[in-house]
């Protein structure tokens, strides 16, 4: 990928998306190219391949998803299926009809089966029965894949796709009631903080385990793969390694500086026992996540009490 190259990457506003933008920037690409969703509905066919006719893009990163935790997946489900096949569809169909050199979809965990063996191994892809709260989600990512693979076969396309784990970073959703462990512990920890409030009530037992990959490791594999993976087989992304929702809720307790207790509401269901992505593929091509979670941590914290001040 040469740095004068044409780069567009779908998603630019999300966590993941936004971080790949910022790692391309970092690294010295200058001709960049991206839309918010007013100015281009990547649901929109005759848009999007309008759009790949006039940019003639060389690399894609298709970091553009309806994306959701538990309760938007399972009161959407409709959404969830229809706006990420519409979405991947578009994007990889006008990648290919647009003569795009590489293109590098972006799937999620929550593709393999509830109950595969952990940690989760390439292989183990379609190999069993999805968990039902994602199904739509899943399946439509599923066929995200299987797409990039026979364009690759029928038309010689390099159309490349990778499976990243449970992510964290700049621009998460800290919206209590939508979002994941990770940024609703550190707003509820701040709160708490501030308001001098005796206990933080986490959800659960505790007990769960989870990994939590920086988006700013993720936007670095994507890069790393874009340059140097040509196979249509799919590549996790993740740091090998996880901790208990208790050990993190002391951790982030910690950064915070909060005095008070901790709280376990297991009325409120666990969910998944574990979600662990097995690495050895990406690790055994060159590639390791290098941000330890407690530094990860910080710098979101930081950034989270600088936006909290400017919202104030
Ligand atoms: P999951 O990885 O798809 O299960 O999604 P989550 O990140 O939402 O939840 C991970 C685990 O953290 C589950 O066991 C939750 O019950 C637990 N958890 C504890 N406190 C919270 C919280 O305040 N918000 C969320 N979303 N999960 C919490």
């Amino acid at each position: 990928m040469e740095l004068n190259a044409k780069v567009y990457v779908a998603g630019h506003r999300g966590l993941v998306g936004s971080a790949i933008l910022r790692a391309l920037e970092n690294e010295g690409y200058t001709n960049l190219v991206y839309r918010t969703s007013s100015e281009l509905d990547l649901r929109n066919r005759e848009d999007v391949l309008a759009f790949f006719e006039k940019e003639q893009i060389d690399y894609v990163f298709v970091a553009a998803a309806k994306v959701g935790g538990i309760a938007a997946n399972n009161d959407y489900p409709a959404d969830f299926i229809r706006d990420n096949l519409l979405i991947q569809t578009n994007v990889i169909d006008a990648a290919y009809r647009s003569n795009v050199k590489k293109l590098l979809f972006l799937g999620s965990t929550c593709i393999y089966p509830k109950f595969a063996p952990q940690p989760l191994k390439e292989e183990y892809l379609l190999t069993g029965s999805l968990e039902p709260t994602n199904e739509p989600y899943a399946i439509a990512k599923i066929a995200g894949i299987n797409m990039c693979q026979s364009y690759n076969r029928q038309y010689g396309t390099k159309f490349i796709s990778a499976m990243p784990t449970n992510m964290y970073g700049p621009n998460d959703n800290f919206d209590l009631k939508s979002s994941h462990v990770l940024p609703a512990l550190i707003r509820k920890f701040h709160e708490a903080n501030e308001a001098e409030a005796p206990s933080v009530e986490v959800w659960g037992t505790g007990n769960p385990k989870r990994e939590f990959l920086h988006s700013d490791d993720l936007a670095d594999a994507c890069l790393f793969l874009m340059k140097s993976y040509e196979d249509s087989e799919i590549v996790n992304i993740g740091v090998g390694d996880d901790i208990s929702i208790k050990e993190l809720a002391e951790l982030i307790k910690d950064i915070v500086g909060y005095k008070g207790e901790i709280v376990f509401n297991s009325t409120i269901p666990d969910g998944t026992p574990r979600k662990l992505v097995d690495v050895t593929k990406i690790n055994g091509l060159g590639w390791k996540a290098q941000i330890p979670l407690e530094e990860g941590l910080r710098s979101v914290y930081t950034a989270f009490q600088q936006e909290h001040l400017i919202k104030q």
